[in-house]
């Protein structure tokens, strides 16, 4: 397609969202467009994924592969590419982007996903992926009978020691704010949990993260105790950082609605509050953030243009 023409569709991302979204427009028939800044997305920084069906324990890496080789066999056509913001003339939408100007499509599917929300401290990076986590749903069942630590006091993390209860030797739950601001029932939940006479679990509110510690792998943390000014050193082999998501909407938050989050808001058909633009993924309001989920909507939202463009 030469520069000056409009894509049916354009897809922003290149994550599983973005994928499925890819594949399901050029199986309509849809002149496609994926503009993915890294193809690949959250899985690049993930290991070994045992949740997505019909593909067990697989690594990150190879089902990336999977995804790019499915989308690849109906040939869509790739810019690898970052879009800065999105505007809609006329009834078309343009998209500019950081190395090829602007792109022109009658729809758009932004599945741009999410960041994990850092801790920011030393030892961070360091020990991401040995025995630093920001998933309990993802790599819970790593830490078995494990001393865990999850850090945070409001929802992501009380669902993470929801998580980590059936499982886990001890939690420690840490947290900058002097209370857990978890939805009550949800803080209801692990106090009447079943699981709480056979876990030790504490919680130090109140108190700031300082560094990530450990030798190959994690062995615990230091946190200072806010009020006394006072350090103190936890063991523990794992660690859960469950601070909340950063939906990477800024291409498109001038446009259309999001949330006090900044997720786009979308309708269970994954379209947002203008008309010809679609969201899927870990950018959305849709809750859980899954692989398997992001590429449903992907499907869903693909399936949305279409529809859309048919009945223009
Ligand atoms: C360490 C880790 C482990 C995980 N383990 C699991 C697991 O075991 N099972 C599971 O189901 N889920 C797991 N997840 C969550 C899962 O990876 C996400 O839910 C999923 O990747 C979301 O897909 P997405 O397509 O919405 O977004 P993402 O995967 O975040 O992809 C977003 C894409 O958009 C691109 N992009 C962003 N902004 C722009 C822009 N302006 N222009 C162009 N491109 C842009 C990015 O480069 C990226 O390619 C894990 C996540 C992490 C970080």
């Amino acid at each position: 397609m030469n520069d000056n023409e409009i894509y049916d569709l354009i897809v922003v991302g290149g994550g599983p969202a973005a994928h499925s979204a890819s594949l399901y427009a050029r199986r309509k028939e849809l002149d496609t467009l994926m503009i993915a800044k890294e193809e690949g997305g959250q899985l690049l920084y993930s290991s070994e994924i045992d949740n997505y069906l019909g593909v067990p324990d697989v690594e990150a890496f190879d089902l990336v592969k999977k995804f790019r080789d499915h989308v690849d066999k109906y040939d869509v056509e790739k810019l690898d590419d970052e879009v800065l913001g999105v505007t809609k003339s006329e009834g078309v939408f343009e998209l500019e982007t950081v190395k090829n100007g602007t792109k022109t499509a009658k729809t758009v599917v932004v599945a741009t996903g999410a960041k994990w929300r850092k801790l920011n401290v030393p030892g961070e990076e360091e020990f991401t992926g040995k025995g630093l986590s920001y998933c309990t749903t993802c790599d819970g069942p790593l830490f078995a009978n494990a001393d865990v630590a999850v850090i945070g006091g409001g929802n992501s993390a009380f669902e993470g020691i929801i998580d980590m209860l059936p499982l886990a030797n001890r939690i420690v739950n840490v947290d900058i704010a002097p209370e857990p601001i978890a939805d009550p029932v949800l803080q209801k939940h692990v106090e009447n949990s079943e699981h709480m006479e056979d876990v030790e679990f504490k919680g130090y509110y109140g108190h700031e993260i300082l560094e990530i510690v450990g030798d190959d792998m994690v062995t615990g943390l230091k946190i200072r105790d806010m009020d006394t000014d006072t350090e103190k050193n936890i063991e523990v082999e794992g660690i859960f950082v469950e601070i909340g998501l950063i939906p990477n909407s800024q291409p498109v938050d001038d446009l259309v609605e999001t949330n006090d989050a900044g997720e786009i808001v979308v309708d269970c058909r994954s379209q947002t509050n203008v008309d010809g633009i679609f969201a899927a993924g870990d950018v959305t309001t849709v809750p859980e953030k899954q692989i398997i989920i992001a590429a449903g909507e992907g499907a869903k939202a693909a399936l949305g243009a279409y529809s859309y463009l048919i009945h223009q």
